[in-house]
């Protein structure tokens, strides 16, 4: 298997924590942006905790560890991440086994965004038995946020009482929305974000085409363009859909409620949904207060025509409710209408600064 190790802007930390392992805490987080390399630098040090022959402060590759990690196999290593985030397998046969595959595959109820205490209790019998390979226990938990309140309890007892030799690698997009009480019992280790050269020089590795406008697009985060290219279609925005969410985007007030109703299908991603309307807002704005566009510099002809007529405090105001639909998205009782919703904001907000002018 590969070695993983860290990306060339997590250098840094990355000695950091190989000079931690002797000592190592038991809960490490790891926050900043999203699609930085978070969970990717978990995964690398997760690596080297549990390899058998490291050197020079990396993983070998090629011990039994290694491979069984590479297999998704490894007896002392567990995820703790929301079943749709489950690293794909076979597809028929997630080992989840809550819900039993349609005998149609395709109408299996979606998987939780959220990380459920049924799936806390299972890495506390996994600790609670000793290492099946005599060294440690790793659980990589990514992103805390995702831990409903239940499961945020469940884990803190565990955190509160480790077992020996037991490590939680957690992971978070955004520190401020992680309890104070979780907080508090981890070392807390920001990762940096890549500088821009870097981060093409690594999505060109990866064999990304258009480096340079997917990274704008992605606001300088190149593991998010990674992720999205590798998602399964329950997490991402099909390139169909995207395209005529765009275009309502791109008729500002000159779309109707229908044109936007029609655009939005019935098993919409809403968390993708949502933050290209975000982004496109973000660049509404900056194209009205600087004339720059940030991630969507392809349209910037048309985010230019349409910001000259944008009430920036309607466009701020639609904003903040994107926002706050974003932080539901992941349990959306309606995941059609919640997008409905946004889009109409959209030109309601577009519609009343025609009106102003
Ligand atoms: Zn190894």
């Amino acid at each position: 298997m590969e070695r993983l190790t860290a990306l060339t802007w997590q250098r840094a930390l990355w000695d950091q924590l190989v000079g931690w392992q002797e000592r190592l805490p038991h809960a490490v987080l790891l926050h900043g942006g999203r699609g930085i390399g978070k969970r990717h630098l978990a995964m690398a040090f997760g690596q080297l905790l549990l390899c058998e022959s490291p050197g020079a402060g990396r993983p070998c590759g090629e011990c039994a560890s290694c491979r069984l990690l590479a297999a998704d196999n490894h007896p002392d290593f567990r995820w703790l991440v929301p079943a749709a985030d489950m690293p794909a397998r076979d597809e028929e046969e997630g080992d989840e086994g809550d819900e039993a595959p349609a005998s149609g595959g395709r109408s299996r109820k979606a998987p939780s965004r959220e990380i459920l205490i049924d799936q806390v209790r299972k890495v506390g019998e996994f600790l609670g038995v000793s290492s099946h390979r005599g060294g440690r226990r790793v659980v990589l938990l990514a992103p805390v946020e995702a831990l409903n309140g239940p499961a945020a309890n469940a884990l803190l007892k565990m955190l509160e009482e480790p077992p020996a030799g037991a490590v939680f690698l957690a992971v978070a997009d955004d520190i401020d929305a992680v309890l104070p009480t979780i907080r508090s019992r981890c070392v807390l280790l920001r990762v940096p974000a890549p500088p821009p050269e870097e981060a093409l020089r690594w999505l060109r590795e990866q064999g990304v085409d258009d480096a340079e406008a997917r990274l704008a697009e992605a606001g300088g985060a190149p593991l998010a363009i990674v992720a999205e290219e590798t998602a399964d279609e329950r997490s991402r925005l099909d390139p169909a859909a995207r395209e005529a969410l765009l275009a309502v985007l791109a008729r500002g007030a000159g779309a109707s409620a229908a044109d936007a109703v029609g655009a939005v299908p019935r098993d919409v991603a809403v968390g993708p949904a949502i933050r290209l309307f975000q982004r496109w807002g973000w660049d509404l704005l900056a194209e009205r207060m600087a004339q720059r566009v940030r991630y969507h510099p392809g349209q910037k002809r048309t985010l230019a025509t349409l910001a000259r007529a944008v009430d920036p405090p309607r466009l701020a105001h639609w904003l903040a409710a994107l926002a706050e639909a974003q932080a539901v998205s992941e349990h959306p009782l309606n995941p059609r209408l919640a997008v409905e919703q946004a889009l109409l904001g959209y030109l309601d907000a577009m519609q009343s600064t025609g009106d102003a002018r």
